[in-house]
């Protein structure tokens, strides 16, 4: 492979440096390898000929006919001076039209010979016609030979005579000319799961002999693709886990066992008291912990959080939760703080917006160890708040802090302290085992008892009325009511509501009702005070942007209108939603849309109202957009530009490919075997696209 990765297509017959040069320009392929691994995006079946007559739809796929050209005639001036055969095949006729090459493609094809021609059929003034298709005569290589592979091209590649047609020939240049391409998994792997060779599977992949063949060549491709990067990171995950050493946290003392004896709110859920005997485990056995906590909104946290944390004080440290917002870190503080400081326990809140003497307070309380627990937002990471000794940090939502930024929680402690990374947006397996592959997970995957599903209804915008009296209903009730609005002020380009509208109107339809409001360009104190307002229900409806969007916990809130829902992608509708549904009374989540929106927007929507499931929405959410752009995911560093695997639909592949690399690992931990050193090899020659990964610290 090495000779591949290094030998210029310019050399390959037929190319030359001018079409080399075209070819690195338009899709980056510069060498023997990177032609080999571009492969078709589709295939077109080439065992049936089709005619004429039967052509139908606007929309038709590629197919081929059989007959012969009746005439040729050269039309147009110009720019558009175009050769135009017609085409017969005895049930009807169509154009058949080739911009370029006009004078040698006259002289190349004949009249009253028989061809096969092959392309996209497509109707033009009341007539089928084919652009630019590909012509041979029967029985050519190429010509109904079964299935043919239809390469991602650009117009300019088009334009300069690039065809399918190109590549195929390429690559079975290079296939049937190189000798040197080497087998690039070892033989062990390759039976064990009964895999192809690489250069039947290249071959296949590129020109397949049948779709069996087509499909055997793509498992192996995709294994082969997803096993080195699960190789990678997990090679990585066990040397960090052996070279770190943590904190050694053996017991379950006076601050644990007094909460939950005699101040725990509610019996835990089966998922909460799992999680906390997990999180115990690790703690207990001298490395550092880095422990995803996956759970849905309003799945109970913040529990785990706290009695988590209440080891780490029982072993004499202490604990810090960082949370994103200073909403967050507020409302953490006052749960939290309202449950053990009767006990005993200090905790203290630390935020941009803390003054002076109470900062000064808290970093001396802190270096005297008399602070048992620090809640704050980014503030605690600032170079001047110095722990006594942290053993235990806390992260709130993961995903809105960088890399960089959890990094610099290993500086305050020589032992780094254990860390429990929390987060609401639900990651689909597979994503969760690449990006999160060198972290133990953790699922909630159980709602506190009593918790009726939030309904969810779809509304077009002409029947806001009915909105509106739904809302007065639970305003009556003495409920409480979220409405979201996808902008803060009118926009000219933008046909949508904003909440300063939406706020006026929402004063002027609820008079008797008191009418809160937050949106991302207040001042910290002003979102607090405003949010304060509605969590204290001194006020019955919070109008606002999505910066009510993670955490938040208003358990009397029992309604959610999201304005403009087309705009926002479904794990963002699902957080939101999960604002509601949080106390006893049955919660509903309206989502208020234009009536035209595109297909893919409808589909979203319905699915919205047909399940509450994070898990499931996370998945249809990674379907529909792509693992790259689930939330999250972006920071991570994992090269979502995988050739040929999906982390969306192979989830079957990419778990073989995981257990596969931890079996290799478990026998081989450093790879030293001889059956092993291809595997060293193709390690080193991949890592460069191999990057660094989601590190929480
Ligand atoms: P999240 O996982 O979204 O952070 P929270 O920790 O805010 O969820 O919890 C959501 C709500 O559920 C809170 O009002 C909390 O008091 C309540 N809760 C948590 N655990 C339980 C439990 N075991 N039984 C009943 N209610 C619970
Ligand atoms: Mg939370």
């Amino acid at each position: 492979m090495e000779r591949l990765r290094n030998t210029d297509i310019k050399f390959l017959r037929g190319m030359g440096p001018k079409r080399a040069e075209l070819l690195e320009k338009n899709l980056g392929i510069k060498t023997y390898y990177d032609l080999l691994y571009h492969f078709p995006s589709h295939y077109v079946d080439r065992t049936t000929i089709r005619r004429i007559a039967d052509f139908e739809c606007d929309d038709m796929p590629s197919v081929q006919v059989r007959g012969k050209f009746v005439t040729f005639s050269v039309q147009g001036e110009g720019a558009k001076t175009r050769l135009v055969g017609l085409f017969s095949d005895g049930s009807g006729v169509m154009e058949v039209v080739w911009f370029q090459r006009i004078k040698f493609l006259r002289e190349h094809y004949h009249t009253g010979t028989e061809y096969v021609v092959f392309g996209k059929p497509s109707r033009f003034n009341g007539r089928w016609s084919m652009v630019h298709p590909e012509v041979d005569p029967p029985g050519a290589p190429g010509a109904q030979e079964g299935f043919r592979g239809v390469y991602p091209l650009t117009e300019q590649l088009r334009n300069r005579g690039f065809s399918s047609r190109t590549f195929s020939t390429a690559v079975s240049t290079i296939l049937g000319g190189v000798s040197y391409l080497s087998e690039t998994l070892p033989p062990h792997i390759l039976a064990r799961h009964n895999l192809m060779g690489i250069r039947e599977a290249l071959s296949n992949i590129h020109s397949p002999v049948s779709t069996s063949q087509l499909e055997r060549a793509r498992l192996r491709l995709k294994f082969e693709e997803l096993f080195y990067l699960q190789l990678d990171i997990q090679r990585y995950a066990r040397r960090r886990t052996c070279s770190t050493q943590g904190f050694f946290f053996p017991r379950i003392g006076r601050f644990f066992n007094t909460f939950y004896n005699d101040f725990l709110p509610f019996p835990l859920t089966g998922a909460q008291k799992r999680v906390v005997r997990e999180v115990r485990a690790d703690m207990a056995t001298g490395r550092q912990m880095n422990r995803l906590l996956q759970g849905d909104v309003g799945s109970g946290k913040t529990l785990v959080a706290l009695l988590t944390m209440l080891i780490a004080l029982d072993n004499g440290t202490q604990a810090c939760l960082m949370a994103p917002t200073e909403i967050l870190a507020t409302q953490h503080f006052e749960t939290i703080s309202g449950l053990v400081a009767p006990m005993g326990v200090n905790v203290r809140l630390l935020t941009g917006s803390t003054r002076k003497k109470a900062r000064e307070e808290i970093h001396s309380q802190l270096m005297d160890g008399s602070l048992h627990i620090l809640i704050g937002t980014h503030a605690v990471i600032e170079d001047n708040v110095r722990f006594r000794n942290l053993g235990f940090v806390v992260i709130d939502e993961q995903h809105r802090f960088g890399v960089a930024q959890r990094a610099r929680l290993w500086t305050k402690n020589t032992i780094p302290p254990h860390v429990l990374v929390m987060t609401a947006t639900p990651i689909p397996r597979t994503l969760a085992m690449t990006v999160y592959g060198d972290l133990d997970v953790s699922i909630i995957d159980e709602l506190p008892p009593g918790r009726k599903p939030v309904q969810t209804l779809l509304r077009y915008d002409e029947d806001r009325f009915a909105t509106y009296q739904g809302i007065g209903r639970q305003l009556r009730q003495g409920r409480q009511v979220y409405i979201v609005y996808p902008l803060i002020k009118e926009n000219e380009k933008l046909d949508l509501r904003s909440l300063e509208e939406g706020y006026e109107t929402i004063c002027d339809t609820f008079r008797d009702y008191r009418v809160a409001y937050l949106h991302g360009k207040m001042r910290p104190d002003e979102k607090d005070f405003q949010m304060q307002l509605f969590a204290s229900h001194q006020a019955d409806i919070l109008v606002s942007t999505t910066v009510i969007e993670v955490g938040v916990n208003v358990p009397n809130a029992t309604t959610m209108v999201i304005e403009n829902s087309e705009r926002f992608g479904l794990s963002q509708l699902h957080q939101l939603r999960g604002r509601v549904g949080r106390g006893e009374g049955q919660s509903y989540c309206i989502l208020m849309t234009k009536r035209k929106i595109a297909k893919d927007t409808r589909r979203r929507l319905e699915l919205m109202t047909a399940t509450t499931d994070g898990f499931e929405i996370a998945e249809a959410d990674m379907q529909m957009r792509g693992p790259g752009d689930i939330e999250g995911t972006m920071q991570s560093g994992i090269p979502f530009d995988l050739r040929i695997a999906s982390l969306a639909t192979d989830g079957q592949i990419v778990q073989l490919a995981k257990d596969t690399a931890c079996e290799v690992l478990d026998a081989d931990p450093s790879l030293e075997a001889p059956e092993n050193s291809l595997l060293v090899r193709q390690l080193a020659l991949l890592s460069s696209r191999l990057r660094d990964w989601s590190r929480i610290s």
